[in-house]
């Protein structure tokens, strides 16, 4: 069977897949969500002009020269209304930060730099037109454009939502990823195992892998080596979940049932797939109708289950979420040491370690063991380097990497 390469994989599943129907949500909960609709202000941010020091507010053109000595007419605390509070020749008003300015004034002085009196003010410091003066609307104006749909909502942005008076907002909600293990080996928990057991490791790490990427985890405990009872959880599952993550069952193995219950539910929409990649390589895919739901079928072994999921599953929820960046970042780092490989027609990404240098450029060593098997080097890296297929990178050569926590750069 012919390989298939990633970016053709890639681009068949994410064109199977659609974005969700946006939901109406409070500002707060909304966070980590993609906007679906456009938002416009209503009103100017700031309402009103405002002093952005506690001060006096004067006119400048009295304090040209200092010192100079004004008359208080007035205290403005931040959230009362002027009233017919003016500021005339000669006059100041003490005012605090996030008051709104009085008419006549037209700059505030700090009051660090002033001397009070019983109802005097000696300036000691002149200052222009506008000086610590916030305009209405010079951080949002009436009428703009705030937000366009496919803004990911960071904590300002519900900031600046609620500055405009909004409590709820249309996003893409986060799909539900059903996850569900297959093999006759696997067990849970603590306790002896009996031999020829293992522990399923890929259905937690699966849904933390979900949970972490802002997905909504649904976990569906471990079918058997049995197409029926596979077909019975994923035709359940589909209906109440947006996506199905599968693991093993994809090789050619005798027992390697998930291909073809993906055929039987999925029809004329499965595919079984051959991807040059390593690890990674089976892979199996399928939309269920008539909801659409796509399934992927992703390897056994821990690491191409999870490599695998970062190639194929995670930008295809994303693209359901409504993100425009359905990526992770790639950027070049120089091999610390020789990344070899003989040429077999795939891509070999690489479990490394990469740190940043005090110059800005990454380096990357590989983080162990690189065989599919072998989890615990993918937990202690930070980063995947893509080796071409060739005789691989040799240490000091530059080699692209795809960065999985850039916490730890
Ligand atoms: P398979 O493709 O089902 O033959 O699985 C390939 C390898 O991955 C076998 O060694 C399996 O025992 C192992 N494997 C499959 N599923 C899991 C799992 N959920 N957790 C840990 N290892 C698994
Ligand atoms: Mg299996």
């Amino acid at each position: 069977m012919a390989l298939v390469s990633v970016e053709d994989a890639r681009s068949f599943v994410l064109s199977s897949c659609r974005r969700l129907e946006p939901v109406r949500t409070s500002i707060v909960e909304a966070v980590g969500h993609v906007l679906a609709e456009a938002v416009r202000s209503s009103e100017p941010v700031p309402p009103f002009t405002n002093s952005s020091m506690d001060g006096y507010a004067v006119r400048s053109r009295d304090v040209k020269d200092v010192p100079a000595r004004l008359r208080v007419t007035g205290v403005l605390p931040a959230g009362v209304d002027p009233g017919r509070l003016v500021v005339g020749e000669g006059e100041a008003a003490r005012i605090m930060t996030g008051a709104v300015v009085p008419p006549g004034a037209d700059a505030v002085c700090m009051v660090e730099h002033t001397r009070g009196e019983e109802g005097f003010v000696t300036i000691d410091e002149a200052v222009g037109p506008g000086t610590n003066i916030r305009n209405a609307g010079d951080d949002i104006a009436a009428g703009d454009e705030v937000f366009a749909v496919g803004a990911l909502l960071s904590a300002a942005h519900i900031g600046v939502l609620a500055s405009l008076g909004l409590e709820e907002v249309l996003v893409f909600p986060r799909p539900r990823v059903g996850v569900v293990s297959t093999g006759d080996e696997l067990t849970n928990g603590p306790g002896q195992l009996a031999l020829g057991k293992i522990r399923d490791s890929n259905r937690p790490a699966l849904l933390a892998q979900v949970k972490l990427d802002g997905f909504v985890p649904v976990d569906l405990g471990h079918a058997p080596d049995e197409p029926d009872a596979l077909a019975k959880t994923l035709q359940e599952a589909a209906q109440e979940c947006d996506a199905l993550l599968t693991s093993g069952g994809v090789s050619v193995g005798e027992r390697d049932f998930v291909r073809t219950v993906l055929e039987k539910l999925g029809g004329q929409h499965a595919r079984w797939l051959q991807v040059a990649v390593r690890p990674g390589k089976p892979f199996a895919f399928s939309t269920f109708p008539p909801s659409g739901t796509p399934v992927f079928g992703l390897p056994g072994n821990p690491v191409s289950a999870l490599v695998s999921y970062e190639l194929f599953a995670r930008p295809s929820l994303r693209l359901m979420a409504g993100h425009e960046n359905l990526d992770r970042p790639r950027l070049a780092a120089r091999a610390e040491v020789d990344l070899l490989r003989q040429p077999d027609g795939r891509l070999h990404l690489v479990r490394v370690h990469a740190n940043a240098s005090t110059d800005g450029t990454l380096h990357v060593r590989p983080s162990g063991g690189q065989s599919s098997h072998q989890l615990h080097a993918l937990a202690s890296a930070n980063a995947l380097a893509f080796v071409p297929d060739g005789e691989g990178v040799v240490a000091g050569e530059i080699v692209e990497v795809m960065v999985l926590d850039a916490g730890t750069l």
